[in-house]
């Protein structure tokens, strides 16, 4: 399974920003090992602008799986395939109508998306999102085609009550409820970020991270059964280029997911090839 290294840009960058930003990581990242994919979570106004700048753009509305993707730029570069995917922040669960200020997955694909983030803690804990919610996107999100990251963590005051167990099955089993079992594991992917890390420069532990890396995997075993071993599970907080190998070398860590440490392409192209 290759590791998804991913950056989650948040509310920065204008879209020129954000178009030299791809195109450092582009030159940074040109000799990706081939067990990594990079998929940049781009704000929406910066969404078509990031496509544009990718060597595939050509191929980016026709893909509709990573590999068909990376077929169609080998063919036209005769270069190895970049590996590399945009996503967008977050989705609405409907196609089209009167949500204003929302953005459909048709939207986020035809800005060449791959992936959607769900459930980020700060959509969660800033904008009142329920697990309810974010389990309607997921769900919504994989069926119009998208591949999803659904984020999950517990807030410092659940860790120190001994709630973390509780909090992942119950953000899992509502994040995952209209999920079909058979799903493509490729398609859904978790991302274990306690809040108390997001941001605030403390990096969870190794200890702390392999247990509830372990836990979500036996809980994706529960629901997804044999494909749950296929599906990646992320770690974010607080991931910087001098902690980035250690994280990524455990057990169950499939991935990262970064913040603050993805703004500058030198430091994030660090992170992806640590
Ligand atoms: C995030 O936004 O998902 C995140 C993990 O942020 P940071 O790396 O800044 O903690």
């Amino acid at each position: 399974m290759k590791k998804l290294m991913a950056a989650n840009w948040k509310m920065y960058k204008t879209r020129v920003q954000a178009e030299e930003t791809i195109k450092d990581l582009l030159r940074l990242l040109g000799d990706l090992p081939s067990d990594r994919e990079v998929a940049v979570f781009a704000p929406f106004t910066a969404l078509d602008a990031c496509g544009r700048a990718l060597p595939y753009d050509a191929c980016r509305r026709a893909f509709d799986s990573s590999d068909a993707c990376v077929r169609v730029h080998q063919k036209a570069s005769g270069q190895p395939a970049a590996s590399f995917f945009l996503g967008g922040q977050d989705v609405y669960p409907a196609a089209e109508g009167a949500f204003t200020g929302e953005i459909s997955p048709g939207m986020l694909l035809d800005c060449a998306c791959r992936f959607v983030l769900t459930g980020h803690s700060e959509r969660r804990h800033i904008l009142g999102e329920s697990n309810e919610f974010v389990g309607r996107k997921t769900a919504f999100a994989l069926e119009a085609g998208l591949d999803v990251v659904l984020c999950l963590g517990e807030t410092l005051e659940e860790r120190e009550a001994g709630k973390l167990e509780a909090v992942l099955r119950e953000q899992f089993s509502a994040g995952v409820a209209g999920v079909p079992g058979d799903i493509a594991p490729q398609r859904l992917s978790l991302a274990y970020e306690p809040v108390w890390a997001i941001g605030t420069g403390r990096v969870a532990g190794p200890s702390e991270i392999l247990e509830a890396h372990a836990l979500l995997r036996d809980i994706l075993r529960k629901k997804f059964v044999a494909q749950a071993d296929q599906m990646r599970i992320l770690y974010g907080g607080s991931v910087k280029p001098d902690n980035a190998s250690q994280i990524i070398g455990l057990d169950n860590v499939d991935g990262v997911l970064v913040g603050g440490a993805s703004l500058e392409a030198e430091s994030f192209s660090r992170i992806v090839l640590a």
